[in-house]
């Protein structure tokens, strides 16, 4: 059985039982047969469905958003946001699909020659708890739209959103099978992967679990797409509006009680206006409400599951041990932990090194802008910077020297349907979102008349 435990109240909310290996096969066998009819539909008639898709989400954004909260601890009203967001990106695919998919005409000596975009068929999912509609989303919306067919097997978790995401497809109207939803525990991933009937994986987690799931893909010479997580920093120079980027800069770490993987982690800043931006970074840090998930006043929910939490006291205390100082928070109840700030944190500490997913920062100080540039590239993720300044002709500068795959002038790093999202180095590789991200799962086959 695999279990949904509301992280606020520790109660078991529902249990799902996992599907026989006849009852995968099945879900695979219909994938399949849906896969060759849906191929052959037009932009057209997928873009409606997907329109109908927005606005069962919109409709029902409630309901869908307190499955979230009780199951993962996500403050309601930005559940609620994201369900708004997922809606977004489903109108977003549904008009620009076809244009982002249309054949591209290359002069050669050809009398005609082009590339064409062709769905390849069945991509799996393997998705977390985070996000648990928007990180799925991002990818169903393209992929479908691109005429593929998706399967999920999501995070164990959030198996009653995982079955809500399945019935938003159901409810707007699309064929069978086109997204199903597979409740399955992650050791059954390495054989849906090997199945001939699947032909690429997508994964948005943990290095480990991204690990193993392209590894698989590889020895079957199938496509995969990780993302990967991040340990983003906030840079803050010494000319930077402190009002405009303490606000931005909060918001950066604490939305989604920190769980992000785009969320500003290292905080870096300039010694000469450190004092005065802790002070009142702390001040607001301080005002952020904690409390049930469920009140709409909310803004710090409890943390995924105990066990992260958990997982982020021992990298604070770690942090502690080397140095570091505690300056606000640090208590942990449950799967609860206080939004915690420590000062003194340098490159050697957790706290700097290691992805830390929930409400803590750490502060570093630089005394040069090269040591800041330096100490970004240090990180061994690559999702992105946030870096403020109000010299744009010195941020234009500086873009090039910095390893991620996104740098963000004077705001925090989020992602947008319309621009492309992913990682370097172990935040992983490949675009969702945008045309690249639609991009990723297709056959561009080139075809040359003579
Ligand atoms: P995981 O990476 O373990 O889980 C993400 C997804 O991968 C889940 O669907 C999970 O299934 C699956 N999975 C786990 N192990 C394997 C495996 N060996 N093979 C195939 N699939 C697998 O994340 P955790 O929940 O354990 O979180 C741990 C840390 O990962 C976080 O603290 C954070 O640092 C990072 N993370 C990053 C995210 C991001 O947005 N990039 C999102 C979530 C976590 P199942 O739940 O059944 O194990």
């Amino acid at each position: 059985m695999i279990e949904s435990k509301n992280p606020y109240t520790g109660e078991v909310i529902e249990k799902f039982k996992e599907l026989t290996k006849p009852e995968i096969d099945k879900a695979l066998e219909n994938a399949d047969g849906r896969f060759k009819k849906w191929r052959k539909t037009s932009f057209k008639e997928r873009a409606d469905l997907m329109l109908k898709a927005a606005a069962e989400l919109k409709k029902n954004k409630k309901e869908y958003a307190r499955d979230i909260s009780v199951e993962m601890g996500k403050p309601i009203s930005q559940a609620i946001s994201e369900i708004e967001k997922c809606a977004w990106v489903c109108e977003y695919y549904a008009e620009k699909a076809e244009k982002h998919l249309s054949s591209k005409t290359i002069k050669t000596d050809a009398s005609k020659s082009y590339v064409s975009y062709e769905p390849i068929g069945v991509v799996l999912a393997v998705m977390p708890w985070n996000y648990p509609f928007w990180q799925v989303f991002r990818f169903a919306a393209p992929a479908l739209m691109a005429g593929n067919i998706g399967i999920l097997k999501h995070a164990s978790n959030v198996m009653r959103s995982a079955n809500n995401i399945q019935k938003v497809f159901e409810r707007a109207g699309f064929p069978d099978a086109c997204f199903q939803n597979l409740v399955i525990g992650s050791s059954k991933i390495e054989a849906i992967i090997k199945d001939p009937r699947v032909k690429a994986v997508t994964l948005t987690g943990s290095r480990p679990a991204g690990s193993a799931v392209a590894s698989t893909a590889g020895g079957e010479i199938k496509k995969s797409v990780l993302e990967l997580g991040g340990s983003n920093a906030l840079v803050v120079f010494k000319d930077a509006d402190l009002e405009e980027s303490v606000k931005t800069c909060v918001q950066a770490r604490f939305q989604n009680t920190g769980q992000s993987c785009i969320a500003g982690k290292r905080l870096i800043l300039h010694e000469s206006i450190a004092d005065e931006f802790i002070d009142e970074f702390v001040r607001q840090v301080r005002e952020l409400k904690s409390g049930d998930p469920l009140d709409e006043d909310t803004f710090i929910g409890t943390l995924a599951r105990e066990d992260l939490a958990k997982d982020l006291e021992k990298q604070i205390q770690d942090s502690v041990k080397a140095g570091a100082k505690i300056i606000l928070g640090g208590k942990r109840d449950r799967a609860y932990l206080e939004p915690t700030v420590l000062t003194n944190v340098t490159s050697e500490m957790s706290m700097f090194q290691e992805e830390t997913f929930g409400p803590a920062i750490g502060v570093t100080t630089f005394k040069k802008d090269q040591e800041a540039i330096d100490l970004v590239n240090l990180s061994d993720f690559g999702l992105g910077v946030s870096i403020f300044t109000s010299d744009m002709d010195f941020a234009e500068k500086i873009v090039p020297e910095f390893e991620d795959g996104a740098v963000f002038v004077n705001e925090l790093v989020k992602s947008d349907p319309r621009l492309p999202f992913g990682g370097t180095k172990i935040s992983g590789y490949g675009r969702e979102l945008s045309a690249d991200g639609i991009q990723e799962f297709v056959n561009k086959k080139t075809v040359y008349f003579k």
